[in-house]
């Protein structure tokens, strides 16, 4: 019987790649769309005509419950969220309305229209932060430093919650970070591959950035929503950790996305601006994905050297299309 999946996020990168994974399983696929003055629908612009898009937000209850009453899924994917660390400063309590009172109201939608539905809940290495350990696991304490991750903690202990209160399938994927040629333009890898791309293309001279010595697990977005699949067709519910168990720092992706373009003295090509600086940052994140490994059968394959190339070789091709075109 053919399986129905509601996904919130769906116009974002991960919401994007796992709408075409469900496609190619023969899922019915509805995606939550919010209403904007102008529509935000490039990621998913060659899959419009095979999913459903039902309007929704994360911070309207109705929205909620209409949209799971009328998709009536086996399976809801929550990867809707105000997803930037850096604006999360700006926008402390937009972003515990989306990330952390948003996830309350999806699950309490569930129980109530869809209670046999099996929740995936978005979580993050950003509910580690200040990491008391290297690499981090699934005991390893929350500690976070900015208001996505506490927001994030909160919905973390709300899917817990309903987990234990309601006995329904919910699972927290602890995801690292995890990058493709769909992040958006203010996360640090993207700007980074952007900035290679255009100073190669001679639009700009230089990439100006924040704290290089930050250390992060980067896996390749595909790959990750695949993990979130697996994690669905458990048994039971939990929460795994997913990374590669591998860390860069950003100066690390600097040196090798500027390679990418036969550049070896990348610093001559980076400025850094105090502005760009966290009140509070996360130094190093390193998962270790290794129950992940053994209770889905998944393993990151694309490690940081790979994603590099990935990601420059896609920002040298629009770059070159956008120039061509203007
Ligand atoms: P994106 O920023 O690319 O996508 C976020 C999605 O959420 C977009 O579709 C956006 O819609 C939607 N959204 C934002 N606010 C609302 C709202 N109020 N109501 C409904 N939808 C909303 O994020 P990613 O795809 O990278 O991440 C997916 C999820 O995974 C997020 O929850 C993120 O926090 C989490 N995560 C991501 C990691 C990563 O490295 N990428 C790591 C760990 C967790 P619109 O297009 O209209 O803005
Ligand atoms: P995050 O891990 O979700 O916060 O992902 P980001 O890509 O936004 O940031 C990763 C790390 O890169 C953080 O420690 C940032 O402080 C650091 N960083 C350094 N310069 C920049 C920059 O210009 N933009 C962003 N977004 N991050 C930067």
């Amino acid at each position: 019987m053919t399986k129905t999946a509601f996904v919130t996020g769906v116009t974002g990168q991960d919401g994007s790649y796992l709408a075409e994974l469900l496609l190619k399983k023969g899922y019915a696929v509805y995606g939550m769309i919010r209403r904007l003055s102008s529509p935000n629908t490039r990621n998913i612009a060659h899959i419009m005509d095979q999913i459903h898009l039902i309007d929704g937000d994360m911070t309207d209850q109705s929205s909620l419950i209409t949209a799971l009453m009328e998709s009536k899924p086996d399976e809801i994917y929550n990867l809707a969220a105000q997803s930037f660390v850096g604006t999360s400063f700006r926008q402390p309590v937009l972003t515990a309305d989306v990330n952390g009172l948003g996830v309350v109201r999806l699950l309490d939608a569930a129980r109530s229209t869809v209670p046999d539905a099996k929740v995936y809940q978005a979580s993050t290495s950003e509910l580690f932060g200040k990491a008391t350990e290297i690499p981090q696991s699934e005991t390893t304490p929350f500690h976070p430093r900015s208001p996505y991750g506490v927001a994030k903690v909160f919905a973390y202990w709300a899917c817990v919650n309903y987990r234990e209160s309601y006995g329904m399938y919910v699972s927290n994927g602890i995801l690292f970070n995890h990058e493709s040629p769909r992040r958006g333009m203010e996360f640090v890898t993207r700007r980074i591959t952007n900035g290679v791309a255009r100073i190669h293309h001679k639009l700009a001279k230089h990439i100006t950035l924040g704290n290089l010595d930050a250390k992060r697990d980067w896996g390749y977005a595909p790959e990750y929503v695949d993990a979130m699949w697996r994690m669905m067709q458990q048994k039971g519910p939990g929460d795994l950790v997913i990374a590669t168990g591998e860390t860069y720092s950003v100066r690390d992706f600097l040196r090798l996305a500027f390679a990418e373009v036969g550049i070896e003295d990348y610093e001559a090509y980076v400025k850094v601006d105090e502005k760009l600086l966290r009140p509070a940052d996360v130094h190093t994140l390193c998962g270790n994905p290794a129950k992940a490994e053994k209770s889905l059968g998944w393993k990151a394959k694309t490690k940081v050297p790979e994603l590099v190339k990935i990601m420059v070789e896609a920002d040298l091709e629009r770059v070159k299309e956008e120039r061509h075109h203007r």
